[in-house]
């Protein structure tokens, strides 16, 4: 099975005479039309917003072409803020959703005016005491043992995240003292899901919970948020969750619950950020060399540092030989970078077709939690980042690092 690219193999070697790999592309045009299908789906929605969550792709280029198609962001920390800042958003186009969080990332986000949601019950006094409360505030909630989670965030009643259901009562009782006068309700208990029902399942939960809210304190839950979590089709076989379907199932929900339980006009918000980017990213890298011992391995001028899911979570990442998509996929490798780690692997007994150094390797879905979890481990430097605008120009929107960058922070007159 094959996966579509945006690009040739002759555009790519072209980018790569003045761009060498390893790089990260993204693709506007698909991000773009992704973003207004979204969007779309959700019209019916009153006030409906998406937040993209910047810790999927922190490039402010990025952030900038999904601001200008009506997106916030989400922020969980003071460089996410500064980000959403630089590209122009403010106030209530940003939401904060951290956890143990540092007083002066409660006091960045205050002095933009963002939407604050607390991830703890004690964050109230916290967030009172160093930057004070606002008029609105957002409680996240942790469902426990009621609700299943998935694999990668596993079950809610061990996450770190979220107030339990008596807490959020409290919470909202608390804050309404202290003189807050306006009040949201988050969740997040999937990631990479890719069954919408699943989806649905947190918007009724929450449609229920802000009706019950209603009942128990009086206390009008004026925004749901149901988070981030729509999954990708990493693999092949596949398919897109169908948002359409979706926002289908949630309107039939809020037809049914919202008015009924006093709640209208309740608004819908989401923190989505793999579904946004994750497929219209690609991580291209050049095949250095072949190994054959106990297995056949491909050796790419990438590593982990590019793109860690595989080795952290075992993650599948497609991969396309560029110029051999026809071929037969009859070789089994190993696809490694050089890191200094046995799980430095993008992909392990893959089978693909045979490969030569000098091959160009096209590895799929990079475009979220790719380049952004980069890190520095054995020296290791972040690669560029390249965007393809609709007009079929390369675009540089990070420059790869230097060892220069590496070594800024030492001072070696000092040895
Ligand atoms: C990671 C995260 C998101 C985005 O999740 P995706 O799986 O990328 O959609 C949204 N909200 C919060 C609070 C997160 O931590």
């Amino acid at each position: 099975m094959t996966k579509a690219l945006p690009f040739a193999k002759q555009k790519i070697e072209k980018t790569i005479e003045k761009y060498p790999t390893p790089f990260h592309i993204y693709d506007e045009k698909a991000i773009r039309e992704n973003a207004r299908r979204l969007l779309d789906a959700f019209t019916w929605a009153p006030g409906f917003k998406e937040f993209f969550a910047v810790k999927a792709t922190p490039n402010p280029f990025i952030m900038k072409i999904l601001r200008e198609e009506g997106f916030g962001a989400d922020c969980s920390s003071l460089a996410e803020l500064v980000l959403a800042e630089k590209v122009g958003l403010g106030g209530k186009e940003i939401i904060f959703t951290s956890n143990d969080t540092p007083a002066h990332e409660f006091v960045k986000a205050r002095e933009l005016g963002a939407i604050i949601n607390l991830d703890d019950v004690s964050h109230i006094e916290y967030l009172e005491k160093h930057a004070g409360l606002p008029e609105f505030i957002s409680f996240r909630y942790n469902p426990g043992p009621s609700r299943g989670g998935n694999e990668i965030i596993g079950l809610p009643q061990e996450a770190k995240y979220g107030f339990t259901r008596k807490q959020l009562f409290e919470g909202y009782c608390l804050a309404r003292d202290r003189g807050v006068k306006r009040f949201g309700l988050h969740t997040m208990v999937v990631s990479n899901e890719l069954d919408p029902y699943n989806y649905v399942a947190t918007a009724i939960m929450l449609f229920d919970l802000a009706g019950e809210i209603y009942q128990n304190t009086g206390i009008r839950i004026e925004v749901v948020n149901f988070g981030g979590g729509i999954g990708i089709p990493y693999r092949p076989e596949e398919k897109r969750v169908d948002m359409n379907l979706v926002a289908r199932e949630i309107r039939k929900a809020y037809e049914d619950k919202i008015a009924k339980q006093g709640l209208a006009p309740l608004r819908i918000n989401m923190e989505l950020g793999r579904m946004i980017t994750g497929p219209f990213g690609f991580l291209v890298s050049t095949v250095l060399h072949k190994k054959e011992t106990y297995k056949s391995f491909v050796g790419l001028d990438a590593s982990m540092a590019d793109l860690m899911r595989p080795a952290l979570y075992g993650a599948y990442h497609h991969i396309t030989v560029l110029g051999k998509e026809d071929r037969p996929r009859d070789y089994i490798y190993d696809v490694t970078g050089s890191l200094c780690e046995n799980n430095d692997k993008f992909a392990i007994d893959r089978h693909l077709p045979e490969i030569e150094p000098g091959d160009i390797l096209v590895i799929h879905d990079a475009g979220a939690h790719g380049h952004a979890m980069g890190f520095n481990y054995n020296g290791k430097l972040r690669s560029a980042e390249l965007l393809l605008r609709p007009n079929g120009e390369v675009k540089l929107i990070r420059r790869a690092e230097t060892l220069d960058d590496y070594f800024a922070t030492l001072d070696f007159h000092q040895l």
